[in-house]
């Protein structure tokens, strides 16, 4: 089962052809979306998006570059929406010492607050780290996290997959695999198969060609022939293996079952 764990359709960069998005998505096959609501002014949308579609299910949470501009008293209603029925993981929340949108002190205390309240309702995060990927892991590695978790966008080497490893984290695989980097490359090829899942980060992060300007979750199966290759797997491998570990690491309540034409995997066009 083809499931993107990691997109942003309630995007502005939707709003001409959202529902064109989801036809394409569910014409390659994607069974279901994970939605990240990464900010109190996406809650909202992102719930209202998640009653007209059954197959997009939501984290929510206070993105790391938002932190700043989200007073701690908002805990209150994140902690309401993550008790939602359709609500996976707290996310996308982590550090981003890249951009600095926001100061230590403020990515620091939301992402522990955010921690501490996935522990407390029971929920996988989704992590985003960029340029802080020792204060990430080092919270995890201190505080665990224990319905276990993804490093969404993976774009490290095979020591920081170990570490994610013994923590009970998985990987989130999208565009970025397609852009040869040798270390994820080998950091792929030797993680353990219930590690790995796929995401698109839509509508950043076109896998390769790069042509169309715009990710979207109908372009998935240019991750997988990548994966593919890395591991040697065939694309029906590859979906079925990365939809397990996604249904369940969010236990998803979306059984087998006829999807789309899966044309990809007969090698058509994509
Ligand atoms: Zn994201």
């Amino acid at each position: 089962m083809l499931i993107d764990t990691h997109c942003h359709l309630c995007d502005r960069r939707f709003d001409k052809d959202r529902q064109q998005v989801f036809d394409r998505a569910h014409h390659v096959g994607v069974r279901a979306f994970v939605e990240i609501a990464y900010a109190p002014g996406i809650w909202e949308r992102a719930f209202a998006l998640a009653a007209e579609h059954p197959d997009l299910f939501l984290a929510v949470g206070v993105h790391p570059s938002e932190s700043g501009k989200v007073p701690l008293e908002a805990l209150d209603p994140l902690r309401d929406h993550s008790r939602h029925a359709r609500v996976v993981a707290i996310g996308e929340i982590g550090m981003d010492f890249y951009r600095d949108y926001a100061s230590r002190e403020d990515q620091e205390r939301w992402f522990h607050a955010q921690v501490a309240l996935a522990n407390e309702v029971g929920l996988p995060v989704i992590i985003h780290q960029r340029s802080a990927l020792e204060d990430v892991l080092g919270t995890l590695e201190r505080t665990p996290v224990e319905a276990g978790g993804v490093l969404h966008c993976f774009d490290e080497d095979a020591a920081a997959m170990r570490r994610a490893e013994a923590i009970g984290f998985k990987l989130g695989l999208g565009g970025v695999l397609t852009y040869g980097h040798a270390a994820l490359d080998e950091a792929i090829a030797a993680a353990p198969e219930h590690m790995l899942v796929l995401e698109t980060d839509a509508p950043y992060l076109e896998p390769e060609p790069r042509s169309l300007k715009r990710n979207e979750p109908s372009l998935l199966p240019r991750v997988i022939r990548r994966l593919c290759e890395i591991r040697g797997w065939t694309p029906q491998q590859a979906v079925e293996i990365t939809g397990r570990n996604a249904r369940e690491l969010f236990r998803m309540p979306v059984g087998p079952g006829p999807g789309g034409p899966h044309e990809f995997l007969a090698g058509g066009p994509a």
